[in-house]
């Protein structure tokens, strides 16, 4: 059974999923975390990174990582174009929260070049982690970009990127390119069931649980 460890950089989070010595990692959080990134990874034999999308708090340590471990980074293509500009896809805020989320960060957003992996491999829909040593599979979530992410482990936890987020209490994304993809990506995590998710910003929580 797979293991997921959370790693928190200011207030972003990235995760490593474990079974033994092999674990991916998913997400890499922002240029800051990258010392403490790093040595959570020392403990393992370090297979795949996985982004759930390329803006700079979820993936700019990608390139830098997947060269110094020497292992590929998984992506959805439909979000390949956020590498060169932010605004190929700009965010639209949802209510206070997504105001002032959006107001803080827009500014890094933009101006921050998350530099393209040399070793990108695309994944989609229902791939399976198998091969890097990991029960899980992908799961794809689009609303927040086109191509978010996630990764489903096992048959039960979900780790969603910001599809999902904790700032204050567990909601869909506060941020997102498309409103109706992120409503039907919600549907999607609904029908999976009662679970935990990891968010890329806040705690982990149960979702679906029938209270
Ligand atoms: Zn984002």
């Amino acid at each position: 059974m797979s293991r997921i460890e959370q790693i928190k950089t200011g207030t972003d989070n990235c995760y490593l999923v474990s079974e033994g010595k092999n674990a991916i990692l998913v997400d890499t959080c922002s240029a800051a975390g990258l010392e403490k990134v790093l040595a959570a990874c020392s403990s393992y034999d370090m297979k795949l990174i996985v982004i759930t999308h390329p803006h700079f708090d979820h993936a700019e340590n990608a390139y830098e990582l997947s060269k110094r471990l020497g292992i590929p980074v998984a992506m959805n293509k439909a979000d390949i174009g956020i590498f060169d500009s932010y605004d190929s896809q700009p965010l639209i805020a949802r209510g206070i929260v997504g105001r002032v989320v959006l107001w803080l960060s827009l500014k890094v957003l933009r101006n921050t070049k998350v530099r393209r992996p040399e070793n990108l491999i695309f994944v989609k829909e229902g791939d399976s982690l198998e091969a890097y040593g990991i029960d899980g599979q992908i799961i794809e979530l689009p609303g927040h970009t086109k191509g978010s992410i996630g990764v489903v482990i096992g048959d039960g936890d979900v780790i969603v990127g910001d599809q999902m987020d904790n700032w204050i209490r567990p909601s869909e994304g506060h941020l997102y390119a498309d409103k109706k993809d992120l409503e039907n990506s919600m549907e999607k995590l609904r029908s999976l069931g009662e679970r935990t998710a990891y968010y890329g910003h806040g705690k982990p929580t149960k979702i679906n649980t029938s209270r």
